[in-house]
C-alpha cells in the first residue's frame, strides 16, 4: 500500500455519521493502492458510546483525540487539533463529510495547515502517485470539474450522500492509537454559556423509496399527492428545485446540486424533466422510474422504467389502488 488517505469521522452524540460511513465504504471500494485509516475527536462520552461502530469500520488504523473540550460547539478547536495532528503525522489524502460541522472545521483546517481545499465533492479516486482527483459541479453545475491540489495532504470534503455506504462484515481489528496533545492555547476565546441537544432529525435522504414531484404536478394541491402516495408506500416525499421554487415542498427535501444527494433503492419521479442539476442528486438511486408526458425528456432516457402519462393522473390512480 503506497498511498496514505486520512478520513475525518465525524461523531455526533455517540452515532458514527453517515457521510462518514460512505467516505470509507468508497475509499475502501476504490482506493485500492492506500491504507486507510481515520481520526475520530470528541469528548468521552460521545467517543466511549461511538467505540464500538468505530471498530467496525475496517479502518486500518484509528487515531483518537479524546478530550471533553471537544464538545463540538467550537469549530476552531476541532480545526486547531486536527492541524496538530497532522503536523506530526504525514497523509496523501484527508477527507471530511462535507456536513455543517466539516464545512466549519474544513476550511479553518485548510487555513492553518496552508493547503487547498476542495469542497462539497461529489466523485473521488486516487491515482497511481497518491494524487487525489476530486470531482465537482462548477459553473452553476453546468460542468462537472475534477480538480487536483498542489498541496499536501489533497483536502477535499465530500457532499453527503455522493456515496453509497455498504455495510460490509468486517474481520479485520482495527489498530487503536490514542493521540494526545495539549489543548493549552488550543481553545478560542469563545465561551460557550449554554447548549442545547436537539434530537437529530430524521435523515430521510437514506430512505430505501423516495417519490419525487416536480413542475410537472401543476400546483399545490396536486403536490399534496406526491405526499400521499409516499406515505403509502412508506416512502419519503422529495421535490425538484423548481417545485420548491413554487412554494409547493420544503427546500429541505429538495433533490439536486443545490439540495440533498440521495441514494434510494426506487427513485419514483412524477413530472420532473431531468436537469443536471437535479440528476447529480440520484446518481446513486439504484433504479429510477420516471413518468413524464413528454418522452423526449432527459430523464426519461436515463431512466430504468419511463412511463409516458399524465403524471397526477397515474397518482390519483396509484393512490386509489394502494387506498383500497
Ligand atoms: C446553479 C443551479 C443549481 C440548481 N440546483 C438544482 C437542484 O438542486 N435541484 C433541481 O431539481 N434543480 C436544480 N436546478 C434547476 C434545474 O436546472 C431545473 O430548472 C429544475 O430541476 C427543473 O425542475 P423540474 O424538472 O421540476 O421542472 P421542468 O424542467 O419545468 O420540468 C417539468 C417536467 O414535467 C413534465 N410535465 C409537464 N406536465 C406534465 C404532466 N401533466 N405529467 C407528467 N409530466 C409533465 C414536462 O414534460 C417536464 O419534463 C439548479 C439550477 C441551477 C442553475
Amino acid at each position: 500500500m503506497n498511498n496514505r488517505v486520512l478520513i475525518y469521522i465525524e461523531v455526533n452524540n455517540g452515532v458514527v455519521a453517515r457521510v462518514s460511513k460512505e467516505i470509507i465504504s468508497h475509499a475502501k471500494q476504490n482506493f485500492l493502492q492506500s491504507s486507510i485509516d481515520g481520526i475520530v475527536l470528541g469528548d468521552e462520552q460521545s467517543i466511549d458510546s461511538a467505540l464500538f461502530d468505530l471498530k467496525q469500520l475496517g479502518l486500518n488504523k484509528l487515531y483518537i483525540i479524546k478530550d471533553n473540550l471537544l464538545d463540538m460547539t467550537n469549530a476552531k478547536v476541532y480545526a486547531n487539533a486536527l492541524s496538530v495532528f497532522l503536523e506530526n503525522n504525514q497523509y496523501d489524502v484527508l477527507l471530511m463529510g462535507a456536513t455543517s460541522d466539516g464545512r466549519d472545521i474544513a476550511p479553518r483546517l485548510a487555513s492553518k495547515q496552508d493547503i487547498g481545499l476542495t469542497a462539497d465533492c461529489t466523485g473521488l479516486e486516487v491515482d497511481e502517485n497518491g494524487n487525489l482527483l476530486a470531482t465537482r459541479p462548477t459553473y452553476g453545475g453546468q460542468l462537472m470539474a475534477t480538480i487536483v491540489s498542489k498541496t499536501k495532504p489533497n483536502f477535499a470534503t465530500v457532499r453527503p450522500g455522493a456515496f453509497k455506504y455498504l455495510q460490509q462484515s468486517c474481520n479485520n481489528e482495527t489498530e487503536i492509537e490514542y493521540f494526545s496533545l495539549s489543548f493549552d492555547g488550543l481553545c478560542s476565546l469563545l465561551e460557550v454559556l449554554y447548549s442545547e441537544n436537539k434530537p437529530a432529525a430524521e435523515d430521510w435522504t437514506c430512505s430505501e423509496i423516495i417519490v419525487a414531484g416536480g413542475l410537472g404536478i401543476q400546483n399545490k394541491e396536486n403536490f399534496n399527492l406526491i405526499y400521499k402516495l409516499a406515505d403509502l408506500l412508506g416512502a419519503k416525499p422529495a421535490a425538484s428545485r423548481a417545485a420548491v421554487e413554487q412554494g409547493w415542498a420544503e427546500q429541505s427535501i429538495q433533490v439536486g446540486q443545490t439540495g440533498n444527494s440521495v441514494s434510494p433503492k426506487l427513485y419514483i419521479a412524477f413530472g420532473i424533466s431531468g436537469a443536471m442539476q437535479h440528476m447529480t442528486g440520484i446518481t446513486n438511486a439504484d433504479k429510477i422510474v420516471a413518468i413524464n408526458i413528454n418522452k423526449d425528456a432527459p430523464i426519461m432516457s436515463g431512466a430504468d422504467i419511463a412511463i409516458e402519462c399524465d403524471a397526477v393522473s397515474l397518482l390519483h390512480t396509484l393512490i386509489g389502488k394502494l387506498s383500497d
